[in-house]
């Protein structure tokens, strides 16, 4: 059986109304072990014939036969496997691939066989060096000169064992030394056992093949025939075994080697422009990783600070901004209180001592909030001792005269230079001190300050007047004995959500009063505003992050487009060696993964600063950018990569390779 057979071969090309027959009704059979050229004019078909023996081309018509199989069955992957497994291509301009060197270039149809790149170079290295290129392993192709260049194809036409030769026009862009060179190897090649197809123009050259074979206008004109007394001889080893193909694992991690690598030469090789098609990119998970930093941040803070202190509470006081000026609401009675304590979702009510007091040290007044406290007011209030100390258990106990001012009261009273502790201040209440009758006995009365104390919380919560702490038991001894409160606080039981227990609340004060004459506050709700708030500050940067890495993936899909039809010819010489459409397919999505997600690093890295920044300007947010959100980042960019790599990659890998290789 012929190793080869054509039978009514035509080719056609249409060119609008014109047909080109390149190729016209060719039969053909060649013998495993022989050295054909094929010979004819310019134009006369050669090449084509040359793409149609090498499986890069399809006949128009006809049959093809190799070893006796009809290559019209053979899918897009079979025809890649037998271009790689049993083909060696030599093309007259090299089609060496730049970015490699010559051992790269050699070792370039292993990568597609699955072989691991240390048996991949170790074989490449033997070749070349029987090549006599033993000092050039790691030249690029524009380091070395024609004929070495013509060498290193034979290298890599013999990688994967070429037992079948297809070389179009291999000596004519030599000198004639390297031309009497490559024919001299050929003949070698050929006499261990490979067969080899040789096209050409020249007599000269076409006078070392075993048969020559004549074409004009698509046609064989003559033809010497199979040499009589050839024997079919099997491939031999000429050269050290090709390397062993590893199973299909193997196979996927050279090919995801590669891919990466060729991913990251082809990005490096073009700084500029990967640069600026990754800012898109960037900015859109700067603005993703962002809102995680952002949001989570919110959320920790405001959940374990404010609502630590804040949840569950209503606080209620008495008077608002509607009453008519002058109009004064009065106190609540204990009674009022009592009433509110069987409404649904109270668990209890509890009457704040605060009371408006005048203070003054020397020559400075101040109008401030004299509060009751006990031992547990500074937790309560996450509160913490500045100067001085808190109260004495015996302070608390007995309504002893002293006071601690928080921060704004003691700016109130005191020079910042100056430490209020152990100072005695004269109190007085605004509109006097009442007593157990209502009555207003105006005595001012002396108290010692023990200390001062500021907030512990990034989140101050103090409204109004600073406020000075008085002992609870002097508060109700010695500022406000009357059976009322001005303001008092609600637990709920979270049996009902917030907002009803405030309305029933609301309510029935309403109804007991006679007139909505108080206030209230309930940090569930300002919980609740701020979330929204949040989660609107949120939805604005998915906004952003959402459009941004819509461009950024239009600019990646647009620039890997952009390379792919830069890099046709490169993409045809891979598939001439044997590289799948998958695989093809496979490094330009890897390489629009490795844009994206280098994107999305800068993104991250963005972010990052960001974060510092606003960590330096303020400290109530504790942004920090997670391994939660560089995942994010991660699979963000990865999928942008994917999705908008696909167009191209797909484009790529439809190519077919005797187009790809003709663009030059
Ligand atoms: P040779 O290699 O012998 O110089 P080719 O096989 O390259 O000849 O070309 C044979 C004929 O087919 C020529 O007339 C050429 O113009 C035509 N031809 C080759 N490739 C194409 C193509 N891709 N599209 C149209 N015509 C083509
Ligand atoms: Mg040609």
């Amino acid at each position: 059986m012929p190793l080869i057979e054509l039978r009514g071969v035509s080719r056609r090309y249409t060119l609008g109304e014109i047909e080109v027959r390149a190729l016209d009704g060719i039969d053909l059979a060649i013998e495993a072990g022989e050295f054909v050229a094929i010979m004819g004019q310019s134009g006369s078909g050669k090449s084509t014939l040359m793409n149609v023996l090498g499986c890069l081309d399809n006949p128009s018509e006809g049959q093809f036969l190799i070893a006796g199989q009809d290559a019209a069955q053979l899918g897009a992957d079979e025809l890649a496997a037998l271009r790689r497994e049993h083909f060696g291509f030599i093309f007259q301009r090299y089609h060496l691939l730049p970015h490699l060197d010559a051992r790269g270039n050699a070792a370039l149809p292993a990568v597609y066989a699955g072989v691991g790149s240390g048996a991949r170079s170790a074989r490449a290295e033997e070749l070349l060096q029987r090549l006599g290129l033993g000092d050039r392993l790691h030249h690029k192709p524009n380091e070395l000169s024609g004929g070495q260049q013509q060498r290193v194809s034979i290298a890599r036409a013999l990688m994967n064992g070429g037992q079948l030769i297809l070389a179009d026009e291999p000596t004519g862009a030599l000198d004639s030394a390297s031309g009497a060179e490559m024919l001299r190897l050929l003949k070698e090649l050929n006499a261990a056992g490979h067969t080899i197809i040789l096209v050409t123009h020249d007599p000269g050259v076409a006078a070392h093949a075993k048969r020559v074979i004549e074409l004009r206008d698509g046609r064989v004109v003559k033809d010497d025939g199979t040499p009589t007394g050839h024997a079919a001889s099997p491939v031999h080893a000429t050269s050290p075994a090709a390397p062993a193909h590893g199973g299909w694992l193997r196979r996927l991690q050279v090919q995801w080697r590669e891919a990466l690598v060729t991913a990251w030469l082809s990005l490096r090789g073009n700084r500029l422009r990967t640069f600026l098609s990754m800012l898109g990119i960037s900015i859109g998970i700067a603005s993703v990783v962002s809102i995680v930093a952002l949001t989570s941040a919110a959320r920790s803070t405001f959940e374990g600070e404010f609502m630590s202190v804040m949840s569950g509470k209503i606080w209620i006081w008495r008077g608002n901004n509607n009453l008519p000026p002058g109009a004064e609401a009065p106190s609540f009675r204990l009674a009022e209180l009592d009433a509110l304590r069987s409404l649904p979702g109270v668990a209890g009510v509890q009457g704040e001592q605060q009371l408006p007091v005048l203070l003054r040290h020397r020559a400075r007044d101040a109008n401030l909030q004299a509060r009751g406290a006990d031992a547990d007011t500074m937790r309560e209030r996450k509160l913490k001792v500045d100067a001085g100390r808190w109260f004495s258990a015996w302070e608390l106990a007995e309504g002893a005269q002293v006071l601690v001012l928080d921060e704004q009261s003691r700016k109130a009273l005191f020079k910042d230079s100056e430490s209020p502790v152990g100072k005695t201040v004269m109190l007085s209440g605004s509109g006097g001190l009442p007593d157990a009758t209502g009555a207003t006995p105006n005595a001012p009365l002396p108290f010692v300050v023990v200390g001062s104390v500021k907030a512990d919380s990034q989140l101050g919560f103090n409204f109004g007047n600073g406020n000075a702490y008085v002992p609870a038991s002097t508060y109700v001894q010695k500022l406000d004995s009357r059976p009322s409160v001005d303001a008092f606080s609600v637990q709920m039981d979270f049996k009902l959500p917030p907002d009803e227990v405030l309305r029933h609340l609301k309510h029935r004060l309403r109804a007991l009063r006679g007139a909505e004459n108080f206030s209230s506050w309930s940090g569930d709700s300002e919980f609740r505003k701020m979330q929204n708030f949040t989660a609107g500050f949120a939805a604005l940067f998915a906004g952003v992050g959402a459009i941004a890495l819509l461009v950024g993936g239009v600019g990646v899909m647009n620039i890997m487009l952009v390379s792919v039809s830069e890099r046709t010819r490169e993409i045809g010489i891979r598939m001439a060696v044997g590289a799948r459409q998958g695989d093809v397919r496979l490094q330009f999505l890897i390489e629009a993964v490795v844009l994206c997600c280098l994107g999305g690093l800068v993104g991250v890295a963005l972010s990052w600063l960001g974060a510092q920044v606003l960590g330096a300007v303020q400290d109530t947010l504790k942004v920090s950018v997670s391994w939660g959100a560089l995942g994010v980042a991660f699979a963000v960019s990865s999928a942008v990569g994917l999705v908008f790599g696909t167009v191209p990659a797909r484009r790529a890998a439809a190519l077919s390779p005797v187009d790809a290789l003709a663009r030059e």
